[in-house]
């Protein structure tokens, strides 16, 4: 009967797609109450994003009197969902309290904030990774050197990328650093002939001074 009841569902959310012409949010079952419906983002179904809403001020309070809890308690005394509780997080409702945002490592179980893997559990699935890939290269030599060449060419390709994009940044810095020079020595030049003209205009101003001078002392005279 559950199982019928829930195939019309999907049937009916098929029509709705269809008749709407649009993607209507993916078919999901919510992670509360089971039930199927469209998800457009929020993680549950409306019944229960609603209920979560009412209650959410309590994972507030209950923060507020237990400042150290972590997601899981809070969700555990409040009845807060952790989709919930993450949505609030990332709203700032709790703070800076960064140790909430802490999640399990998948492998080990250590707290993390950010992937799927702590640091030491990625660094060992890289040398697992290595582990396998040497164990095969050994079984397979000829596909290995194939390998390696591909390898050894992409980074001679890089290196040379790399060494050409050094050299034209030094072309630029030093094509930069003459046309300072240039400017300096413009600016320098412009003061010396600046200065120049201000002195043959001061000569000028004393000739005239005399000659007006030497005028009226031949009429004086
Ligand atoms: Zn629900
Ligand atoms: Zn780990």
């Amino acid at each position: 009967m559950h199982g019928a009841s829930r195939k019309s569902a999907r049937e009916d959310m098929g029509m709705l797609r269809r008749r709407a012409g649009k993607n209507v949010g993916k078919l999901r079952n919510c992670p509360i109450c089971g039930r199927l419906y469209a998800d457009l983002g929020r993680g549950l179904c409306p019944g229960c994003y609603s209920q979560q809403e009412s209650i959410k001020e309590e994972a507030i309070r209950y923060t507020d009197e237990h400042p150290e809890a972590t997601m899981e308690e809070i969700s555990k005394a409040t009845g807060v969902h952790s989709l919930m509780l993450r949505k609030m997080e990332l709203e700032g409702k709790f703070g800076n309290a960064s140790k909430r945002l802490e999640y399990a490592c998948s492998r080990c179980g250590r707290p993390i904030t950010a992937g799927k893997l702590c640091q030491a559990c990625m660094e060992s699935f890289h040398r697992d990774v290595d582990k396998v890939q040497r164990k095969y290269d050994k079984e397979h030599p000829k596909e290995a050197a194939v390998r390696k060449k591909k390898e050894m060419e992409e980074y001679n390709r890089l290196a040379r990328k790399a060494q050409a994009n050094m050299e034209v940044r030094l072309e630029q810095e030093e094509k930069m650093e003459r046309a300072q020079e240039r400017a300096k020595q413009e600016q320098a030049d412009e003061l010396l002939r600046k200065a120049m003209e201000a002195r043959k205009a001061l000569l000028a101003r004393r000739k005239i001074r005399r000659m007006f001078y030497l005028q009226s002392k031949e009429r004086e005279e």
